[in-house]
């Protein structure tokens, strides 16, 4: 059966001690959750030991990174591996955010040596797609993100491919309180699906748990989730406050 997830996305915002206190808020209000149903909280790098701290041995509820290096070890000044952030007691990782590809000229050909980094070393990836507006408004939009995901996964095995989540995230809803509508998120989610199906076959396209991402709220968010190809979301601006969060992570648990 394959699992639902609501994911954070602090992106590089909170203190130390405003996430510590966040995380406490967001262990205090959780609702239970039956063992298919995850949250996933992807702190900055430096909360990652406080947030994996806090998480450990709590039930469905994860800590997660924004990034990952593509190489292994070396010179390369400031960046984090994806082996430092399984040391550091994180279980999943975002790979290609829209703000990575644009703000940090990331190409499909750093996200494959990402996404193969972080697999290697035993992280779940959270691999992020979705079309700029101006793609949108062509009506081209199931061509680039059908393109984004065979450049950026398709070398992947079937069993690699367990080990990974695709999370849809149409630029222009991300952050500017403008939501996909739930049958625009439906129509993609299911059309990723069926790309997943053509390439990987019936069996791991069902098993693919594939999150909405973009201006998701406590008022949107059961709406997303009753999709059939919609399970769950990756959420940004409403995982900084728990109550906003929790309610997302409701609608999911409901
Ligand atoms: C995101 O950046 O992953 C995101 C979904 O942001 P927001 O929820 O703020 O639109």
């Amino acid at each position: 059966m394959r699992k639902k997830i609501v994911a954070a996305n602090w992106k590089m915002n909170l203190t130390l001690e405003e996430g510590k206190t966040l995380v406490d808020n967001i262990i205090a209000g959780q609702p239970a959750l039956s063992a298919t149903k995850k949250i996933v909280i992807a702190s900055p790098y430096v909360h990652l030991t406080q947030t994996a701290a806090q998480l450990n041995g709590k039930d469905n509820i994860h800590v997660g990174a924004q990034n990952c290096y593509s190489e292994a070890s070396g010179a390369y000044t400031g960046e984090i591996s994806a082996g430092m952030l399984k040391s550091a007691g994180v279980e999943y990782v975002i790979i290609g955010h829209s703000e990575r590809r644009e703000y940090f000229n990331e190409t499909n050909t750093m996200l494959v040596k990402k996404t193969d980094q972080a697999l290697n070393n035993g992280l779940e990836v959270i691999f992020c797609c979705g079309e700029p507006l101006a793609i949108r408004d062509a009506d081209t939009q199931n061509t680039y993100v059908e393109k984004q995901i065979k450049e950026g996964l398709f070398h992947l095995s079937n069993e690699q491919l367990k080990h990974v989540v695709i999370a849809y995230e149409p630029i222009w809803a991300i952050g500017t309180g403008r939501t996909a509508s739930s049958q625009q998120a439906q129509d993609m989610h299911n059309h990723i699906r069926n790309v997943i199906a053509a390439q990987y076959g019936q069996d791991a396209a069902s098993y693919l748990t594939i999150l909405y991402g973009g201006s998701c709220k406590p008022s949107n968010a059961a709406e997303l989730f009753a999709c059939p190809d919609v399970d769950g979301g990756l959420i940004g601006g409403a995982s900084l406050k728990a109550d906003e969060f929790l309610g997302i992570v409701s609608a999911m648990s409901n």
